[in-house]
C-alpha cells in the first residue's frame, strides 16, 4: 500500500458515504465535545441502533454539560435504562459535575487531560481528542481492529494483536482531518469491512488490503478461543405487602462498587458457581415460583430461582418498600426487570 495515499482515499470515500448519526457534526460544522463525549460513553459495548434513541432523549433533557451536572443521579440512571453497565452512567454524571463545576464547562483537548476525568479511558480520550478537536490521536475500537487486522493480515490473535494493530493504525493516521479520518475508519468497519461477508468490492482500501489479495478476509482478526462462560445460581426473594401506595415490594440498593453498582435490586443470596444453602432474608411463608430467571452477563450466566411471600407488618433494615406500579419507571437493571416480569407476567413490558 502506498503510505501517502490511504488516508486520502478513505477521506474521499467518507465524504460521499459517511453515516449520518445524531451526535455527529455535519460536513463543515465543528463537533460539539459534549455530544462526542456523551455518544462515545453510550456506544461502549452497545450498538448504534440502541444508542440513537437514548441519545436523543438525553440531549433533549440535558442539552449541555451544565444541565447534565445539575440532573439528579436517579434521573440519569433512569434515562440510561437499556444501555447496560450502569457504572458508566454514574461516571458520566460525575464527569459532567467535574467539567461543569471545576473546568468551566470546557472539556480538556488532550488525551491526558481527558483521561483524568471519571469514566474516560484510553479509547474514549483518543476519540474525543480526535473527533472534537481534530488531534491526530490514534483511535482504535473494534471496527478499527478488524480493518487493520485485515489490511495487514495480522496473524497474532486478539487481544495480543492489539499492539501491532495500534502500530499500524498510527502509521495511517493523518495530521489533517484527523477527526474525520477516525470516524471514516469506524464507518468503513461498520458498513463495508463488516465481520461477515465484507463488501470488499466497494472498499476504498481494497487495492492495498493484504487479506483481500490472499482471499481470506474473514479469517481476520484472529481471535483466541473463547473461554466458556461459567454459570452462577442463587435464590431471589420477592417480598410483598399492602402498603400506603397499594401493592409494594421490598427492594434494596446494591453496593456502589461492583456489578450493577448502586442499582436497585430484589434481595437475593450471593450469586455463586457453587450455590450456598441460605435461609431467606426474613422469616415468612415463602413459596417457590415455577421456572427460573436467566440472565447473561459478560462474564457469567446467572440462573435465579424466585421465591415470593406476602407479609403484614415488616420494616426492612436494609432497603425500602417500592410501589409495584412504580417498577416500570425506576432505574432497574434488566435482570431485575426479568424477575419482576417473572412474578407478574405481562406488566413490565416496555
Ligand atoms: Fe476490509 Fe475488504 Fe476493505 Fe480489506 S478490502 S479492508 S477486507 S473491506
Amino acid at each position: 500500500m502506498n503510505r501517502n495515499q490511504p488516508h486520502e482515499k478513505l477521506l474521499n470515500w467518507y465524504d460521499q458515504h459517511r453515516r449520518v448519526l445524531p451526535w455527529r457534526a455535519l460536513p463543515g460544522e465543528a463537533a460539539d465535545p459534549y455530544c462526542v463525549w456523551l455518544s462515545e460513553i453510550m456506544l461502549q459495548q452497545t450498538t448504534v441502533a440502541t444508542v440513537k434513541n437514548r441519545y436523543d432523549a438525553f440531549i433533549s433533557r440535558w442539552p449541555n454539560v451544565h444541565a447534565l451536572a445539575e440532573a439528579l443521579l436517579d434521573d440519569v440512571l433512569s434515562e440510561w435504562a437499556g444501555l447496560g453497565y450502569y457504572a458508566r452512567a454514574r461516571n458520566l454524571h460525575k464527569c459532567a459535575i467535574e467539567i461543569s463545576r471545576n473546568l468551566g464547562g470546557v472539556f480538556p483537548t488532550d488525551e491526558d487531560g481527558l483521561k483524568s476525568l471519571p469514566g474516560i479511558g484510553d479509547y474514549t480520550a483518543a476519540a474525543i481528542s480526535s473527533i472534537a478537536y481534530d488531534n491526530a490521536s490514534v483511535v482504535v475500537d473494534g471496527n478499527v481492529e478488524r480493518v487493520m487486522a485485515r489490511l495487514f493480515r495480522i496473524e497474532e490473535a486478539l487481544p495480543g494483536a492489539k499492539k501491532p494493530i495500534r502500530k499500524h493504525a498510527k502509521t495511517l493516521t493523518p495530521n489533517k482531518r484527523a477527526g474525520d479520518y477516525a470516524q471514516a475508519v469506524m464507518d468503513l468497519g461498520a458498513t463495508i469491512c463488516t465481520p461477515r461477508k465484507p463488501s470488499c468490492e466497494y472498499c476504498p482500501w481494497q487495492s492495498g488490503c493484504l487479506a483481500f489479495a490472499k482471499g481470506d478476509v474473514e479469517r481476520f482478526p484472529v481471535k483466541a478461543p473463547k473461554k466458556k462462560r461459567p454459570t452462577r445460581r442463587a435464590t431471589i426473594y420477592w417480598l410483598q405487602r399492602e402498603g400506603s401506595s397499594g401493592r409494594e415490594v421490598w427492594m434494596r440498593r446494591r453496593p456502589e462498587q461492583g456489578l450493577l453498582g448502586g442499582m436497585m435490586e430484589f434481595p437475593s443470596d450471593k450469586w455463586l458457581v457453587e450455590r450456598e444453602a441460605n435461609a431467606p432474608p426474613v422469616a415468612a411463608n415463602w413459596e417457590g415460583l415455577p421456572g427460573e430467571v436467566v440472565h447473561i452477563f459478560t462474564h457469567f450466566r446467572l440462573e435465579l430461582d424466585v421465591r415470593q411471600a406476602i407479609v403484614g407488618a415488616f420494616e426492612p433494615e436494609d432497603g425500602r418498600w417500592v410501589a409495584v406500579r412504580d417498577l416500570g419507571s425506576i432505574a432497574l437493571p434488566t435482570v431485575m426487570k426479568k424477575v419482576a416480569e417473572h412474578v407478574l407476567p405481562g406488566q413490565f413490558n416496555d
